[in-house]
């Protein structure tokens, strides 16, 4: 739900969705929105890529085995799951059904397949943001800038860039990050625009009676 503000209209939380070629700068956007807003959670995928130096079970991925990740698209325990880079991904669903239930919003990290996905399961919960890098040399500059793939998962990146950002059309908003704080500011002005749709404040019809009756 809103909390314990009194004057909280009760409100459905919404699904945003971020993708973009790797190296676009997303992970650093998601990061600093979600730094600064109480109200959004991160979605945790699972996949069976294996860990990166740095990385921590459970906040940047739950890491699994190709059989235990069957098991669970089986189980239908994902939202949507994708082969990426040869590995599976997927969206576990039951924290994200909680999250949307009591109001609050979620923040995906997928790709443009897992996004197709939501969109045909969630039409009216789904915002979708595409995150294109300034240019082609500053893609690959930020690629290999990370240093934690190898050239050759670099190369691979690259080409994969190309056909990922051919996807721009399908989604709702589309932010050239440029620099960082000002694509910061657009998200959280989308986010902010999204959360004040009519449709999404389910209690407005109580709160406007209220008003009304004085
Ligand atoms: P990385 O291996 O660099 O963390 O992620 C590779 C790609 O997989 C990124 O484009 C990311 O958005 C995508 N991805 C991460 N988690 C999921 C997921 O749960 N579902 C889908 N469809 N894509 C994902």
């Amino acid at each position: 739900m809103t909390g314990d503000d009194p004057y909280a209209i009760r409100r459905r939380g919404l699904m945003l969705v971020l993708s973009s070629p790797s190296g676009a700068g997303k992970t650093t956007i998601s990061r600093e929105i979600l730094s600064r807003d109480a109200r959004l959670e991160m979605s945790v995928s699972a996949t069976t890529r294996p860990k990166r130096p740095g990385e921590v079970e459970g906040r940047d991925y739950f890491f699994v085995g190709e059989e235990e990740f069957r098991l669970r698209i089986n189980r239908q325990e994902l939202l949507e799951h994708a082969t990426v880079f040869g590995h599976l991904y997927g969206t576990p669903r039951q924290p994200v059904e909680d999250a949307l239930a009591a109001g609050r919003d979620v923040l995906f990290d997928i790709d443009w397949q897992g996004t197709q996905q939501l969109r045909e399961a969630a039409r009216a919960d789904l915002v979708s943001v595409f995150i294109l890098p300034p240019s082609t040399q500053e893609l690959e500059r930020r690629l290999k800038a990370r240093a934690q793939d190898s050239d050759e998962v670099v190369a691979q990146r690259m080409a994969k860039a190309a056909d990922e950002m051919s996807h721009w059309p399908e989604y709702d908003y589309i932010v050239v990050n440029h620099r960082i704080a000002a694509s910061v500011a657009e998200v959280e002005a989308i986010l902010t625009a999204e959360r004040l749709r009519r449709e999404r404040q389910v209690g407005i019809g109580e709160f406007v009676r209220g008003l009304r009756e004085g």
